[in-house]
């Protein structure tokens, strides 16, 4: 057998994983239920939290963030085969932004619906060895809690019920964590308040 060094699979993305769990989540509970699609956020949206006005809003959008500790593996260091460095890392302030709109939209055939959009973005940190940007990646049971606490936000923003609990905030305590090398932190939405 050639035991040539195998390039890591492609794994899918946090937004494959979290499709299906949104739509079970969002299908399986009334009223929220049917209106609502997710969707990438564009990468043209200005993310920078400084945008905001007050209430958290940008035009029609309505914007917030998850803090989650997620893993990091730096593909184009695996590449490499460099094995006195660790392309892998863990980080308390793994961040997901969200935002979302109700109300109408006008599909590519004119036709005007109501519904609700979330669009998501994942930030990124900075590899310390080759500086690559990083998606954070969650386990099974994280990527269940992101679904669970966007449904218990839009249906206390959206529909008025109360919204129970806050998704995990992170350890201010921890100092490990590299602001200077993550978007977040950069864009103004990173729960870390060290320095
Ligand atoms: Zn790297
Ligand atoms: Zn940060």
């Amino acid at each position: 057998m050639a035991t040539n060094q195998q390039v890591p699979q492609q794994c899918p993305t946090n937004f494959q994983i979290i499709e299906p769990l949104f739509y079970r989540e969002f299908e399986a509970t009334d009223p929220v239920g049917l209106e609502w699609t997710l969707e990438r956020m564009p990468r043209n949206v200005n993310t920078k939290r400084i945008k905001l006005d007050k209430n958290q809003m940008s035009g029609k959008w309505l914007y917030t963030s998850y803090n989650t500790n997620g893993k990091f593996r730096c593909l184009r260091c695996m590449k490499s085969g460099v094995t006195d460095i660790d392309p892998t890392w863990s980080s308390a302030y793994t961040t997901i932004l969200f935002r979302a709109y109700y109300g109408p939209d006008t599909d590519e055939n004119g036709q005007q619906w109501i519904g609700g959009w979330i669009q998501m973005k994942v930030f990124a940190q900075q590899c310390k060895n080759c500086d690559e940007y990083v998606t954070g990646e969650l386990d099974d049971q994280k990527y269940h809690n992101v679904v669970k606490w966007l449904h218990q936000w839009i249906a206390h923003k959206f529909y008025g019920y109360p919204l129970p609990r806050f998704g995990y905030r992170g350890r201010r305590s921890d100092r490990h964590h590299l602001g200077n090398r993550c978007e977040a932190c950069e864009a103004g939405w990173c729960h870390y308040r060290g320095k």
